[in-house]
């Protein structure tokens, strides 16, 4: 626990209204989009890297945890504090320093909403491609912490391949730069990428210079619905071997989508077991050939329903639909465990398949959908608390899960990081002597270990357990 005088010495570094410590305040702190929860014993806001700086400095020298936070939508618990620890929120840091589209290039603070850059370039007829779901309320510094990915990876890639530089806070308190404004840059390790997607555990990130694009003039969506969860999965593989080259290739099984029916531009048919959302960009005339090419595919395939949104608005609609996936849900069961495991392209159709045998075997709904076109599908395993044994079932269908996806070569993560949720299964993908190299380099960064501990690593110092 933070004790009072180290409390009136944040407060002096980030000044008048910027640190909380009301018992009430401090809950909303306690918890980010999983069910593990702990309330700190102090919230900052600090305005600069100046202050962060000193903040970690103070940190070190009385051994308090710090765990950085950007807006809490986090799935693996990484934003929730160590016991007695304090959250630093970045939000204040919220600017947009420099658009060029001379170079390509975005620079910003880690506290800008994701949406807010993407409208951003927009309107300088750029493109940023990263768009996790929850772009309309998470932070650029959360998408590096976490090295979010989204719907379009499949053809543009995750932040990491977006990121060029950072300005970043050591836990020790020095102010260091990684990267360059460049397209290409290898001067040193590759500090850049070991810090994207390290989980607020190496340092704060406090700048970033981000790659951008030109914005694709046309695009295409398409919906395309299977009377059998394989066979929808099968042609993810085959659009993509086939050379169609989607945007996106989202799949969702008929648990996912009946809980959005009422939102679709399209009756769910008895004969839907899946839908397949495809996007395609580029120049018009080409998204108008592949759109069409891709329909015919999935027909080939055996989809029983292809449609095309006629407009951006209908293509909205349907978007919207696949972004509100996860919280619609909880109407199955009012609680959920979401994986996000990622298996090579051939095994989608095996773990698909190898999915509803596990639900049949713990008694639980378990609905999938997801970003299938790079093989990362957002298992959920829904239960109700209230119903005695359904949480350990569901727990158990998870290491069920788990062992599948490392049976077929596939990783426990695709996007949203190790965090708390995955820290107890991590030797099931990384050996001793990997793990061990990790945490030397986390020792390298963090001496005193108070940048976001318990994080990532197997339970150990700091680990929170879920209430
Ligand atoms: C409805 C919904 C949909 C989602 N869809 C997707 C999706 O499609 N793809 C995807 O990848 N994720 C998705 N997510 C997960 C989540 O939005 C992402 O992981 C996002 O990157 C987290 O950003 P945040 O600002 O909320 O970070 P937080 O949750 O606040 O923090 C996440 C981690 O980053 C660290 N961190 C935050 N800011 C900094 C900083 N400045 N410096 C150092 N460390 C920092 C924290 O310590 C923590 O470990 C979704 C979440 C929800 C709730």
């Amino acid at each position: 626990m933070v004790p009072p005088d180290q409390i009136r010495q944040l407060q002096a570094l980030v000044g008048p209204g910027n640190l909380l410590s009301a018992q009430e305040d401090l809950w909303c702190y306690a918890f980010d989009a999983t069910d593990h929860i702990q309330a700190p014993a102090a919230v900052v806001f600090p305005g600069c890297a100046a202050e962060i700086s000193q903040i970690l400095r103070l940190a070190n020298r009385h051994g308090f945890p710090v765990t950085p936070r950007g807006a809490g939508t986090g799935r693996s618990g990484g934003a929730v504090p160590a016991p007695g620890g304090v959250v630093l929120v970045l939000t204040r840091l919220n600017r947009i320093l420099e658009i060029s589209p001379e170079d390509l290039v975005a620079v910003v603070e880690p506290g800008v909403i994701t949406g807010r850059l993407q409208a951003a370039v927009e309107e300088q007829g750029l493109y940023y491609p990263p768009d996790p779901s929850s772009a309309d309320f998470c932070t650029l510094g959360g998408n590096v912490a976490e090295c979010a990915g989204g719907a379009v990876a499949v053809q543009y890639g995750v932040t990491r391949d977006y990121v060029l530089g950072l300005q970043v806070v050591l836990p020790t308190g020095e102010i260091i730069e990684t990267g360059a404004r460049t397209m290409k840059g290898v001067v040193g390790y590759d500090l850049t990428r070991l810090i994207t997607g390290s989980e607020g555990t190496l340092g704060v990130i406090t700048r970033i210079i981000l790659r951008l694009t030109p914005r694709p003039p046309a695009r295409q969506t398409l919906a395309a619905g299977f009377p059998d969860l394989e066979m929808a999965a099968r042609a993810v593989s085959l659009i993509l071997r086939a050379g169609l080259v989607p945007t996106a290739l989202e799949f969702m099984d008929r648990t996912t989508l009946n809980c959005v029916r009422e939102m679709l531009p399209f009756r769910m048919t008895q004969e839907i077991a899946a839908l397949l959302l495809i996007a395609v960009d580029g120049h018009p005339h080409d998204v108008e050939e592949r759109a069409g090419a891709m329909e015919r595919f999935c027909r080939e395939q055996g989809a029983g329903m292809a449609i095309r949104a006629r407009t951006p608005a209908e293509a909205e609609v349907l978007w919207k639909a696949r972004r509100v996936m996860s919280p619609a849900l909880r109407q199955v069961k009012p609680q959920k465990i979401s994986e996000d495991v990622a298996v090579p392209l051939s095994a989608i159709p095996r773990l698909v398949a190898a999915l509803q045998e596990v639900s049949r075997r713990r008694g639980l709904p378990v609905a999938s959908y997801g970003h299938a076109g790079d093989g990362n599908i957002h298992v959920n395993v829904l239960y109700d608390q209230k119903i005695p044994g359904e949480k350990e079932a569901a727990h158990q269908a998870v290491e069920d899960i788990f062992s599948l996806v490392r049976q077929m070569d596939g990783t426990l993560s695709g996007e949203h990081g190790v965090g708390l949720t995955k820290a107890p299964y991590l030797e099931m993908e990384l050996s001793r002597e990997a793990i061990a190299l990790q945490q030397r380099l986390k020792r390298a960064f963090d001496p005193n270990n108070i940048m976001n501990p318990g994080k990532i690593f197997p339970p150990g110092r700091g680990r929170v357990t879920p209430p």
